[in-house]
């Protein structure tokens, strides 16, 4: 890894916030996403978008996301449902899914807690080792999500090739869903995609009542957004076994 984002790493610079996910027809939380935030000059939490293109160019994502997965697994220990962002190409390099059995068996989670969400900030570098990965994932007993459903570059490939248990339905359709008779015609078609593969929907990007009411109507079964609730920070896990874990994963179990 570059200098850089290893003194990111290093220096603490990263934390995790949650935002939750919800039954569009109950409202009850099913899980929170973790996302990445990158402790900006004044402590304030930032998006890791920027970081992660770096990452991503510098084939150091896989770095970053098992520093999230050390402490989504430190979650999941203590009884949270969390979705964790992956990279493609982190699924599509190294060992991954060996780095989850490890840190899963460290802290003694239930893997049932724990969906991994395909993300494409990059294209996944080989599909069959993604594809062998995922199968591994869900061999655990994890999930497995395909983020941004509809706008990455190769979500219907995943859709076929990959053990998928969400679509995650892309903000670009949700946003103007109450409006667009487009959107709407893609948030149903990807409903009725969901359903042929037996899998279900979440919808991204909720902004408003009318939107979760309108995505409600088209049958998605879970949603999230700013409407429902607002990312906020999670603070360290202090379990000493899942530390311990944490650390021997940062440096045992690199690519
Ligand atoms: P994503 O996984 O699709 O996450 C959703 C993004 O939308 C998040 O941005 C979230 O803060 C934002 N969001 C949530 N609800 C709303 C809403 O109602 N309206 C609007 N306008 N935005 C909403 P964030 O945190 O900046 O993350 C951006 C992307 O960075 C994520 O998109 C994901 O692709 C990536 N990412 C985040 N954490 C990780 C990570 O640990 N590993 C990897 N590989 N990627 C990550
Ligand atoms: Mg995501
Ligand atoms: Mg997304």
């Amino acid at each position: 890894m570059g200098d850089p984002l290893r003194t990111v790493i290093d220096d603490g610079q990263l934390s995790i916030a949650a935002q939750p996910i919800v039954d569009l027809s109950t409202s009850a939380a099913i899980m929170d996403e973790l996302l990445l935030r990158v402790v900006g000059p004044g402590g304030v939490p930032e998006s890791p978008v920027e970081l992660l293109k770096q990452a991503e160019t510098r084939h150091a994502i896989g770095d970053l996301d098992r520093w999230v997965l050390a402490r989504a697994a430190q979650l999941a220990a203590t009884g949270r449902a969390v979705s964790v962002n992956v990279s493609g190409r982190t699924l599509g390099e190294g060992d991954y899914s060996a780095c989850v059995a490890e840190m899963l068996d460290l802290c003694a989670a239930d893997p049932a807690l724990m969906t991994f969400e395909l993300t494409e900030t990059a294209v996944t570098p080989d599909c069959d080792h993604a594809a062998r990965a995922a199968g591994q994932l869900e061999a655990l007993g994890c999930k497995l999500s395909i983020d941004d459903f509809g706008t990455g570059y190769a979500s219907l490939t995943y859709l076929k090739r990959f053990p998928i248990h969400y679509l995650k339905i892309d903000r670009e359709f949700v946003a103007d869903v109450t409006s667009n008779w487009r959107s709407q015609a893609i948030v149903s078609s990807i409903v009725q995609l969901a359903e042929k593969f037996g899998q279900q929907t979440i919808a991204e990007g909720i902004e408003s009542s009318a939107a979760l009411a309108a995505l409600r109507e088209l049958g998605v079964d879970f949603g999230q957004g700013f409407f429902i609730g607002r990312p906020q920070a999670v603070s360290d896990v202090t379990d000493s076994r899942c530390r311990a874990g944490a650390l021997l994963l940062t440096s045992a179990c690199q690519r």
